[in-house]
């Protein structure tokens, strides 16, 4: 058996993780669940998949929900630090990293310093902490297995060649609900058609994320340190159908892709069995259902957050840490109708080239960065 714990258990991939580990029950025990603050929902994720343990970050949230325990219900641990320690049980060998946001840095090097397999979907760690990210795994043989659809597509395109061999990694985009817009279009953007992604069911700052370009800006740093590969070598294409979920090109001139509908559980059950593949109860992908898959370049002057990542994996240090925070800052001001769709990429360009850049940061100065950055954005678009 192996031990799971789902980190961010009732967002987006946390639920879509209860449904794989759920149909594997047979392969995998289910030690804990953290939430920031949706108790009723993680507690019920718990009677179902028979969790021991929830964690949640607020503590208000624990307080709400321990009249609702019943005998026999999870022990139910509260604070940030209880989120991080879920990671520490000996019986846990995969985390399911599916916290939203630099929020889960902490839980994601607990889990590389204790040589856990870490499932990776929350892509603000790597950016935000790459280096060290990799290098605290490489120490401690942790293996990083990436949820993110992109990346789980690269490592399974890697499988079929030497990393010597590996020429350019080329990740798709859907290019989000706005693909073909123009400048005038992205101004009057509202927070509600920016929640609305053509191809994929996510969380919503990643959905606006998808809707700017930032996100595949911060897949291009994700890239850039998970797979260690320079920024001149990861190209993105624009494929509105989100079938083929990401490409690698040999030295041989061969590119290998990796398709599938686009559904998360599909990586997450990658992540989960790797290297084994597990089963999937879905019907078949028929590749006759799609009678058309399209790829262009992205428009990189109506979207000028996608460069932002090139820039933020060329510099590498605190870039990528200015970068994510910039634009969690902006995204939550954006949604609260206090900042204009186009300024959300101008306010990470702003951080980015103005905080004070470090080369060979250390994590405090990691955690400056990400402070520093939502300050200045903040305050700029508090008034
Ligand atoms: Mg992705």
């Amino acid at each position: 058996m192996t031990g799971v714990v789902v980190l961010g258990a009732t967002g987006s991939i946390g639920t879509q993780a209860a449904d794989v580990l759920e149909a594997h029950a047979d392969r995998f025990r289910v030690r804990g669940l953290a939430s920031r603050q949706k108790g009723p929902e993680v507690l019920a994720l718990a009677r179902r998949l028979h969790a021991p343990v929830i964690a949640l970050v607020d503590p208000a949230a624990a307080d709400a929900l321990r009249p609702h325990l019943r005998p026999g219900d999870p022990e139910v641990r509260v604070g940030e630090a209880a989120v991080v320690s879920l990671v520490d049980g000996p019986d846990v060998d995969v985390v399911v990293q599916g916290i939203t946001g630099a929020a889960g840095l902490a839980s994601s090097l607990r889990a590389a310093e204790r040589g856990k397999r870490l499932a990776l979907a929350n892509k603000e760690s790597m950016v935000v902490a790459g280096p060290l990210l990799t290098a605290t795994a490489a120490r401690h043989g942790a293996e990083i297995v990436p949820v993110d659809s992109e990346h789980c597509a690269i490592h399974q395109c890697l499988r079929a060649g030497r990393r010597g061999e590996v020429r350019r990694l080329i990740l798709t985009a859907s290019g989000g609900p706005f693909l073909g817009a123009d400048a005038a279009r992205l101004a009057r953007v509202t927070p509600a058609e920016a929640l609305k992604h053509p191809t994929w069911t996510m969380g919503p700052r990643i959905t606006v994320d998808s809707a700017t370009l930032v996100n595949k800006a911060l897949e291009v740093v994700e890239a850039r340190w998970l797979f260690d590969v320079p920024a001149d070598r990861i190209e993105v294409v624009v494929h509105p159908q989100s079938i083929v979920h990401s490409m690698v090109e040999f030295v041989d001139g061969s590119v290998v892709a990796q398709m599938g509908p686009p559904d998360m559980r599909t990586p997450i059950r990658y992540a989960l069995g790797f290297p084994d593949r597990l089963p999937a109860a879905r019907p078949a992908f028929d590749v006759r259902d799609y009678r058309q898959l399209t790829f262009l370049a992205p428009d990189r002057a109506v979207f000028p957050g996608l460069d932002l990542g090139f820039e933020a994996a060329r510099r590498g240090g605190t870039a990528g840490a200015a970068l994510n925070a910039a634009d969690e800052v902006a995204v939550a001001r954006f949604l609260a109708g206090a900042l204009p769709f186009p300024r959300i990429a101008s306010a990470c360009a702003d951080a980015l080239r103005a905080h004070p850049f470090v080369a060979d940061p250390t994590l405090a100065d990691l955690v400056r960065t990400d402070a520093w950055a939502r300050e200045e954005v903040a305050a700029a678009w508090s008034r």
